[in-house]
């Protein structure tokens, strides 16, 4: 292992080329997108590749219904990831599931990090992907409890200067069409939605005989009207952290959910890797905040 500049040039000269040479090889597609599989040397390949443009899948550990496995958010999520980055490269960060899931607390499984250590660690993430050349990270979230803390984490960027763009890309989003649903009810957790996504992502983790031995109907336990917020919202509604019937689910319906999925993602990599405004906007933003009574309209 060579640290230090003890290195004839010549070697040096050597070692340059056969990384060139091999910059020829693996541009065409060749690299893995997933992080922790390449070498340093190829990272950096994977970085020019990519534009700078990095993912980072975000799921969770909780409860799933009777019926799913506890990773469900995470496997999900980078199922659709990994997919979306085969056609649209992007480097792919390792598992990650620090997210916002208080509400499940009283079930079995369920990881749930202090409010301050989820900020703190995305933040310190994000700034260390920035690091090493991810400037444009696309958040891919795959987890609902997530809906709240991603925007105010995006927000929160403005505090202070960063040299990188944070997108968020909201959970997996249902277009119109595709196969009819079984299940007329409220389907938010584990229910016919993402059973069935789970169906084409992790076919063998998915214990469909059990879905129908809990209820995941709205118990309705609160009446407030719609515009006010209350934490117990969803215990009061789901106490069994389920919501919707996961017991219809069919493969049919994941394939178009994940497909849909997955182009929302691609499309996603594609718009951050064409943004040339937001960074350049962002540092205008921040250099005016330096001395507000100077910005005139
Ligand atoms: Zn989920």
């Amino acid at each position: 292992m060579i640290r230090s500049g003890l290195v004839a040039p010549g070697i040096i000269l050597a070692a340059a080329i056969v990384g060139l040479g091999a910059t020829g090889v693996r541009a065409q597609g060749k690299l893995s997108p997933k992080w922790e599989e390449l070498t340093a040397a190829d990272f950096r390949m994977a970085v020019q590749q990519s534009k700078g443009t990095c993912l980072l899948p975000f799921g969770i550990l909780e409860k799933h219904g009777p019926h799913l496995p506890l990773g469900t958010d995470l496997l999900n999520v980078r199922y659709a990831s990994l997919e979306a980055v085969r056609t649209e490269y992007a480097i792919l960060f390792p598992e990650y599931y620090f997210g916002q899931i208080f509400e499940a607390k009283h079930e079995p499984g369920t990881v749930a990090y202090s409010l301050e250590l989820q900020l703190k660690l995305l933040q310190e993430t994000t700034e260390e992907m920035a690091r090493n050349g991810c400037k444009k990270i696309v958040i891919v979230n795959g987890h609902g409890g997530n809906e709240h803390l991603l925007p105010l984490f995006g927000q929160a960027q403005m505090d202070k200067p960063h040299d990188y763009i944070v997108y968020v890309l909201d959970g997996e989003r249902s277009r119109p069409g595709g196969p009819a649903k079984k299940s007329t009810g409220i389907d938010y957790h584990a229910g016919e939605n993402e059973t069935s996504n789970t169906m084409v992502s992790h076919p063998d983790l998915v214990h469909l005989d059990r879905a129908a031995s809990e209820s995941g109907a709205d118990q309705k336990r609160v009446n407030l009207p719609e515009d006010v917020y209350t934490g117990i919202w969803w215990y009061a509604r789901f106490p069994n952290h389920y919501s919707g019937d996961g017991s219809v689910a069919t493969k049919e319906l994941g394939e178009w959910n994940m497909k849909n999925w997955i182009a929302a993602i691609v499309e996603a990599i594609r718009a951050a890797k064409a943004d040339e405004q937001s960074l350049k906007i962002q540092n205008e933003f921040y250099e005016k905040s330096k001395h507000p009574l100077d910005t005139r309209p």
